[in-house]
């Protein structure tokens, strides 16, 4: 079967078990300290819903590892509910230090049909007058990064920092292509970069790439050396500053069914300190590690006794951007088994 007609069918049963509810019971925001371009600073997220991924709604059935479109109204929202999300969520905090923004649609923040024209606008125009926000992050696909809408967003965000973050999860083409579904290439990748590097001349704008640890069908040696990898090619192609995220399971979609099935784990957070180790050896651009999910039954995990202390090793290796210091746990000699005959078990993943 080929895995678009596979994604279509567990997309069409997942969005039939889904609850609908409103743009205001979706939307959710929080804050927490984060690294800048700048040094560390508080970072406010807020989750804006929109209709949801374009993607994930056509007949590709979207990503393999994604349900974001869970989440989803399903329905257009309009500009004027999601400005009023956005003052509400805004007006919650005081913005009396550094700040950074990260505004995300569980999709594309640049495509009109997701997140009307004006409400865009009118959102980055209210975050160009306070002065302590130093960054706005924002998310898209590459196909609807063009010089006409950065050109709109820059001019409405003033002097801040305009990050785009773009999910390529990995600079394999065959993998993103077979494994993961991200229906763009690398090259439609490197396209929206160059109109992102010669926006640079005129205005304040940054790119960002998402990098997915360990797709479906990847082998614990395989996810590590293509993360490497994919870190080294983001660098050399001039992005801005990198996003892991190690893969977590999401109910409804191909990644939760091979787990089930005892054919999918996600990677041990051991291959994570691994990667983090390699790449901030090599690449000299900022590099964040996501450590959502970790230790818990549906993320990266180690054992009871070493999850949580690797996990904060880790986020202050994300604020600091250091090496973290050698750590053991007797955890990590079935890593080392797994890693070595990883290639070797792979074989009998049976076909899907
Ligand atoms: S990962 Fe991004 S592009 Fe893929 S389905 Fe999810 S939101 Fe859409
Ligand atoms: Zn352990």
């Amino acid at each position: 079967m080929e895995i678009q007609d596979l994604m279509r069918e567990i997309r069409k049963n997942a969005l039939e078990r889904i609850e609908r509810r409103s743009p205001y019971d979706l939307a959710t925001t929080w804050s927490q300290e984060d690294l800048f371009y700048s040094g560390r600073g508080k970072a406010i997220f807020m989750i804006l819903p929109t209709s949801g991924c374009a993607w994930a709604l056509s007949e590709s059935g979207g990503c393999t590892m994604c349900s974001y479109i869970a989440d989803s109204p399903l329905e257009d929202v309009p500009a004027d509910i999601l400005t009023d999300i956005f003052k509400k969520f805004i007006e919650k905090y005081e913005i009396n230090e550094k700040t950074a923004v990260k505004i995300f649609t569980s999709g594309s923040f640049l495509n009109n049909e997701e997140f009307p024209k004006e409400a865009r606008l009118e959102i980055l125009n209210i975050l160009k007058h306070e002065e302590n926000i130093e960054e706005i992050v924002v998310e898209s696909r590459p196909e609807y990064v063009t010089e006409n809408v950065l050109e709109e967003c820059c001019k409405a965000s003033g002097d801040k920092i305009f990050e785009v973050s773009i999910g390529l999860e990995t600079a394999d083409d065959y993998i993103r292509k077979y494994k993961i579904n991200k229906g763009f290439s690398k090259k439609d990748f490197e396209n929206a970069i160059n109109i992102i590097k010669k926006m640079k001349t005129s205005c304040n704008i940054k790119s960002k790439v998402y990098l997915l640890i360990k797709p479906i069908l990847t082998s614990e040696m395989d996810a590590i050396e293509d993360a490497v990898k994919s870190a080294q090619y983001a660098e050399k192609i001039g992005i801005d500053r990198i996003s892991f995220c190690p893969a977590t399971i999401h109910k409804g979609t191909l990644m939760e069914l091979l787990w089930r099935r005892g054919s999918y784990q996600p990677p041990w957070i051991w291959s994570i300190l691994e990667i983090i180790k390699r790449v901030r050896s090599s690449v000299k651009i900022p590099v964040i590690m996501d450590t959502s999910g970790f230790g818990t039954r549906r993320g990266p995990f180690n054992c009871k006794k070493c999850n949580s202390k690797l996990k904060k090793m880790i986020i202050e290796s994300n604020l600091n951007q250091t090496i973290p210091d050698e750590f053991e746990c007797e955890c990590k000699n079935r890593w080392t088994v797994d890693v070595e005959f990883s290639n070797v078990t792979r074989s009998t993943i049976s076909p899907i």
